[in-house]
């Protein structure tokens, strides 16, 4: 009977995207950042995570513990972060996760881009960048412990062809519903195996479904990364965009406004849309925000 229904869980599971149905709850706001928002999609998405889990011995995870290492690797990034942007962020993030200027002459028409879910596939990722280095434009690739355990040359990939990592979680699961030392693991264990791969931690943080509660937010904070959900969902994820890249386009182009936060993910269908909609944004005056130029503490 329990093997039954795991099955049932399963095949459900192939037919909701990464994100699944939980985002679209929180998607169905313009402000998408009600994090109350549970469904069955979750449940599902469990059964897919413990699956993934018993495949995965917890010590397998870290199996290279280095942390004085990393320590050191870290120092010598800060100073050369330093370098790369030696002048102040001239933007932050407000309450409501868009993206403000820090005085009135720095130009508000801008948007946040990120890609979350990832890494998956080295042609996708390869066409999203492509797309984004012809637009002059750098965006966040969240991504989950699991898959850059799965694949962390795609993670370096992504790194290399100078995009920023954002940390996703390791399983994709719903945060808040976590013991605050399991979301800790979850959060922490994704900074080591990026830290490990590409000698950097990420700066960036964004929960699963965009549900973080206060210790997820906090154990953000203690790891030097602002935490974010966003505030322009391109519902990409949702059955009604798989193959649709016009689809994806109107969602983003109908939330539009000043410092929005576009939520999208490492799908074929996003990799589609992304030249014409990076092309309509640059039409309607928008520019693209590079993340390192966002202050790290959200006011
Ligand atoms: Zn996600």
């Amino acid at each position: 009977m329990v093997k039954k229904i795991a099955v049932l869980l399963l095949t459900a599971s192939f037919f909701l995207g990464a994100c699944g149905q939980p985002e679209q709850t929180q998607h169905s706001g313009s402000t998408a950042n009600n994090e109350t928002g549970q469904n069955q999609g979750i449940t599902v998405q469990r059964e897919e995570e413990k699956q993934m889990q018993t495949q995965e011995p917890e010590q397998d995870r870290l199996s290279k513990d280095t942390t004085s290492k990393n320590d050191i690797q870290d120092d010598k990034h800060q100073t050369k972060t330093e370098d790369q942007s030696a002048k102040k962020p001239e933007y932050h993030m407000n309450k409501v996760y868009d993206i403000v200027p820090n005085d009135e002459k720095t130009e508000e028409k801008v948007v946040l881009l990120t890609f979350d879910d990832g890494p998956k596939d080295k042609e996708m990722i390869n066409d999203l960048i492509d797309t984004l280095d012809k637009h002059h434009a750098k965006a966040i690739f969240f991504v989950n412990g699991y898959r850059v355990k799965q694949n962390p040359e795609l993670l370096q990939l992504i790194h290399d062809r100078g995009q920023i990592i954002g940390n996703h979680s390791w399983d994709h699961i719903d945060l808040s519903n976590q013991s605050y030392q399991e979301a800790k693991k979850q959060i922490e264990d994704v900074q080591q195996i990026v830290m490990k791969t590409i000698g950097e931690k990420p700066k960036f943080f964004r929960p699963p479904f965009g549900s973080g509660d206060d210790d997820v937010k906090q154990i953000a904070k203690d790891n030097n990364m602002l935490f974010m959900t966003w505030s322009n969902g391109s519902l990409d994820w949702d059955a009604k965009s798989k193959n649709n890249p016009d689809a994806i386009i109107k969602n983003v182009m109908d939330q539009l406004h000043p410092g929005s936060n576009i939520l999208m993910h490492e799908l074929p269908w996003t990799v589609e849309a992304l030249d014409t909609l990076l092309t309509k944004l640059k039409n309607k005056g928008y520019s693209f925000v590079d993340p390192r130029n966002i202050e790290l503490k959200m006011r």
